[in-house]
């Protein structure tokens, strides 16, 4: 798995170009059945995938925290909501709560997420590739394939499925 998210970002780099066309394409227009295939295709690759595995999102990347999220994780910790901010988050260029550093505080180093029931809707989401009108977050998923190897294969394996 660690020489996979090694190669990712050249990989990615590599279909770069051919992805962007073909979600260019998808969003004019998407098949009637993309929800559908798009679960399918995730439910597959998470089949084969086992994220503790890897957990190349929470070394390199991290969730965007919402207000929801940092009142439930703050709870969890029984810390005052301003405390566990002080603690764990800064503000990013978007005025959004981000972690302070990366890899995530909450990761263990068996992969294992420490505030697993609790954590960021992002984390619970993220790559995104069960979500519907998928066509509608291709630039987000442009930059996910170059972190996740899951994201990586499932855009892969839409563009062999899926004729435009
Ligand atoms: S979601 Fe993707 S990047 Fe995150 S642990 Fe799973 S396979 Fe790896
Ligand atoms: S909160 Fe958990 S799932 Fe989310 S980035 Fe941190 S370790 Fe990963």
């Amino acid at each position: 798995m660690q020489d996979q998210i090694n190669n990712l970002p050249k990989l990615a780099k590599d279909r770069h170009k051919e992805n962007k066309t073909f979600f260019t394409k998808l969003r004019k227009k998407p098949p009637k059945q993309l929800d559908y295939l798009m679960q399918d295709l995730h439910k597959e690759e998470f089949e084969r995938t086992d994220c503790l595995d890897c957990a190349n999102c929470c070394k390199t990347t991290g969730p965007l925290f919402t207000d929801k999220d940092i009142k439930r994780i703050a709870k969890f910790f029984k810390m005052k909501e301003q405390q566990f901010i002080e603690a764990y988050l800064r503000l990013d260029e978007d005025n959004d709560y981000v972690l302070q550093s990366v890899p995530c505080a909450f990761l263990g180093a068996d992969n294992y997420c420490s505030i697993y029931e609790v954590r960021p809707k992002a984390c619970r989401e993220f790559p995104h590739t069960d979500r519907k009108k998928f066509q509608q977050i291709s630039n987000l998923t442009l930059k996910n394939v170059v972190i996740c190897p899951a994201a990586f294969n499932i855009v892969e394996e839409m563009k062999k499925r899926i004729q435009l």
